[in-house]
């Protein structure tokens, strides 16, 4: 077709100038779009903070591997097991358009990178879909119970786990696998500032009926938020896996290192971030601070690890790395530190 076809155009300039200029526009907005959703920020946190893995595993050591996000698999040579387990990461069209399920290849390469073969339990943290998500899968495939909310267990359901692989977990009731004794503390996930997804992510937080993949990323409903605190003859420690907190929770409780989750949490308040510190990590007075969710969720799982997209930053500003800086400078005595992503690392010798 040639212009001279288009019988609009004809005689005059300023229209075919208009045409012009917005399919300019069009063009211009995707490639920026494509820009913003896939070149990502620095993750925040301090290059200094980075731990390698360990040489040399004393027998009998306390174990932990990172996956990214809030995916760690703890073992103490005898029981291993693992929050999360979370390996699939969908790009961001899919998430905003979408539906999204386990990619077994993902969880597959995922457990072969941890070396898991054998697992106690696998436990989300909370039910969205960047902790649960595969949870059911890596329990089919390892044998492990799967712990978590009653969201969760719908989770478990709609994949198909037979139920004598499902334990709903009560607030504030030990659970023992090997030598590890895991406490769950009801807890609150972190307030997304923007109305709207908060609203979708939050609202109604029940996922009530067997949860059957591929869904839409918010039918991950958020279920309940747990705050995991752990005690082993080796040491105690304290998994937060989402920036959220409530008031008096964790008193009488202590951990010696604290994973913390900061997801988001940048994107607080300071009033919000003062008492999210406070009731976290004052409340459990730790050694050691080991920052986790701080990694963007679309970059693959092979890593490196990065921070959030570019259409993140432009929505919000983060400020994770200025508190956390904040923090570790007012703080001298308190070590933090970043894992390398699924070396193993001795937590406790
Ligand atoms: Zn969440």
């Amino acid at each position: 077709m040639t212009l001279k076809s288009r019988p609009s155009f004809q005689g005059s300039a300023l229209p075919r100038a208009l045409f012009y200029l917005f399919a300019l526009l069009i063009i211009l907005s995707g490639l920026f779009l494509a820009y913003a959703l896939s070149v990502y920020e620095e993750p925040p946190v301090e290059p200094a903070w980075a731990v390698g893995g360990s040489e040399y595993i004393p027998p009998g050591a306390v174990t932990v591997r990172f996956s990214g996000t809030a995916t760690l698999l703890f073992s103490d040579g005898e029981t291993q097991w693992m929050t999360d387990g979370w390996f699939t990461r969908p790009g961001p069209l899919r998430l905003l358009a979408g539906k999204i399920g386990p990619d077994l290849q993902a969880i597959e390469a995922g457990l072969a990178a941890n070396k898991v073969t054998e697992l106690a339990a696998v436990l989300p943290l909370h039910s969205h879909y960047d902790h649960a998500m595969d949870a059911p899968e890596v329990a089919r495939r390892t044998g492990a119970l799967l712990l978590g909310s009653e969201s969760t267990a719908n989770i478990g359901r709609g994949w198909n786990l037979p139920e004598s692989q499902i334990q709903v977990l009560v607030d504030r009731q030990p659970v023992k696998l090997g030598q590890f004794v895991i406490t769950p503390i009801e807890s609150r996930h972190f307030e997304f500032p923007d109305p709207a997804v908060r609203e979708r992510a939050l609202g109604e937080p029940l996922i009530s009926a067997p949860l059957v993949p591929p869904v839409r990323v918010f039918d991950y409903r958020v279920g309940t938020a747990y705050v995991l605190h752990v005690s082993h003859p080796k040491g105690s420690w304290l998994i937060v896996g989402s920036a959220g907190y409530v008031e008096g929770a964790l008193r009488g409780f202590s951990a010696d290192t604290v994973f913390l989750g900061v997801g988001g949490l940048g994107s607080q308040t300071a009033d919000y971030m003062e008492n999210f510190w406070r009731e976290t990590v004052t409340a459990v007075a730790p050694a050691r601070i080991i920052p986790i969710h701080f990694d963007s969720l679309t970059a693959p799982v092979a890593g490196p690890f990065r921070g959030q997209v570019k259409a993140l930053t432009f929505l919000s500003s983060d400020g994770t790395l200025s508190l956390l800086r904040d923090q570790a400078a007012a703080n001298p005595a308190l070590r933090f530190n970043t894992l390398p992503r699924f070396e193993e690392v001795v937590l406790f010798e």
